[in-house]
């Protein structure tokens, strides 16, 4: 595509970014053809080549967003599914959040709009503050059908169990071996950590059966990335930076062979570190290490440990695997979870239309209610025409959206592969 910046403008480091991944571009259109929001409202708007075009017409000609725009950029879920089907490699993942930014600096939203970010964008990332707005949401939750619908339905999101054991925040978890054979770092997430604690226990339960050292940094929540796609360039930043700044001295003193992230989403955004921190001089070479560094915990078993399979039940299991956007289309994972449960002598089942999201998207679901929706009975629907006995996953942010969809139930890969290596019975699965 032929782009018409000044010299002036490309002296700007992300319009040069943003330029480079343009001229990729051959309008085609290809992408449009796997794009949920183009599927579901058939505009071109709606898709990845005609918000290319909304990004570059700004970009190009110094236009500050306006409510057409917003609402187009808005709608995207950043799935990345477009990135997969261009034949051209345009980097889109890395345009869309060039344009997030552009918005949030150009526009200024209708007063709830903004106010309702806000809230996500404060409420979210600290664990503390979401454990106390969960309590919050349990009090007044049988007073919700006096709410509005939007309301109402942001609620129904938040969880329904408030946990009773603390948080982990110990700094080290040793191997169970005498010898250990690895020393990594996990992510233990901001919301994750709040709504199901038992994917963390199970990750460090089964990596040190395995002789794996964990450690935990107890000043490592959010990953940045919740306010990273509202746009919030500054808060986003303020988490880069200290995550950066405390894996890398623990790199430096004490050695890490890995940094393990079990929610995708967040591991996309932790393998993005060295792109969104390259023009940072201080940084760049460490955010680049601890870019190098990050594994998806599947990615980590499947590629380091050969694991203790003590899966002695008679019956094999059904396992639905869903893959989520950001595992497959963010970080090109798609065969090392299902290895792994392939191991335990289980069944494996793709689920039809795997590809397309299923309206999850980190805070999408709250912000775009009907379309996060609609992809949500499609996603169920697929699942449930391969009757599978469960469903397994890799990110949080799918297992709430679709585990308010369906009653099948619904639990992240690492439970499943802790339970068949000698840990225990995920609790969604007592009945099995
Ligand atoms: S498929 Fe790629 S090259 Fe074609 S329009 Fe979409 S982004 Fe551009
Ligand atoms: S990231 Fe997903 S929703 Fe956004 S344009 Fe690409 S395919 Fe469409």
């Amino acid at each position: 595509m032929q782009t018409s910046f000044t010299k002036q403008q490309l002296e700007n480091k992300e319009n040069k970014s943003s330029e480079s991944i343009l001229r990729k571009c051959v309008h085609c259109g290809m992408c449009n053809a796997t794009c949920p929001t183009y599927a579901i409202n058939g505009d071109e708007l709606e898709g990845p080549r005609g918000r290319i075009y909304l990004i570059k017409d700004m970009l190009e000609n110094n236009k500050p967003a306006n409510q057409t725009i917003t609402k187009h950029i808005d709608s995207c879920l950043s799935c990345y599914g477009c990135m997969t089907t261009c034949p051209s490699g345009v980097n889109y993942m890395h345009l869309i959040d060039h344009g997030r930014n552009h918005v949030e600096e150009t526009y200024k939203r209708p007063l709830l709009d903004r106010l309702f970010r806000n809230i996500l964008s404060y409420t979210l990332p600290k664990p503390n503050v979401f454990l106390f707005l969960a309590f919050a949401t349990k009090i007044i939750r049988p007073f919700s059908f006096l709410m509005p619908e939007f309301l109402s339905n942001s609620l129904n999101l938040m969880p329904k169990k408030i946990p009773s054991k603390k948080i982990k925040t110990q700094k080290i978890y040793p191997s169970e071996g005498k010898k250990t054979v690895a020393r990594v770092a996990l992510l233990t997430g901001c919301v994750q950590r709040i709504i199901s604690p038992e994917i963390n226990e199970s990750t460090i339960r089964l990596l040190n059966r395995h002789d794996v050292e964990v450690v935990v940094l107890p000043k490592i929540d959010c990953c940045g990335s919740l306010n990273h796609h509202l746009g919030k360039r500054e808060l986003a930043h303020v988490s880069f930076t200290q995550n950066i700044e405390l894996w890398h001295e623990e790199y430096l003193k004490n050695g890490l062979d890995a940094i393990i992230s079990n929610t995708s989403g967040c591991g996309t955004t932790l393998k993005d570190y060295g792109f969104i921190l390259r023009n940072n001089k201080e940084l760049k070479k460490k955010a680049k290490k601890i870019s190098e560094l990050t594994k998806d915990i599947t990615e980590y078993l499947d590629e380091n440990l050969k694991l203790k399979i003590k899966n002695n039940n008679e019956k094999k299991y059904k396992i639905a695997y869903h893959s989520a956007c950001s595992m497959q289309h963010g970080q090109k994972i798609h065969d090392q979870p299902k290895n792994l449960i392939k191991q335990t002598g289980n069944i494996v089942l793709d689920v039809p239309e795997g590809h397309i999201c299923c309206g999850s998207a980190g805070r999408y679901n709250i912000l775009h209610q009907k379309m996060a929706k609609s992809l949500l009975k499609n996603k169920v629907e697929n699942i449930e025409k391969i009757s599978p006995d469960f469903i397994s996953t890799g990110n949080i942010g799918c297992m709430t959206q679709i585990g308010s969809g369906t009653k099948i139930p619904i639990v992240h890969t690492i439970e499943v592969m802790d339970w068949l290596t000698g840990g225990p019975k995920p609790y969604k699965l007592k009945n099995f």
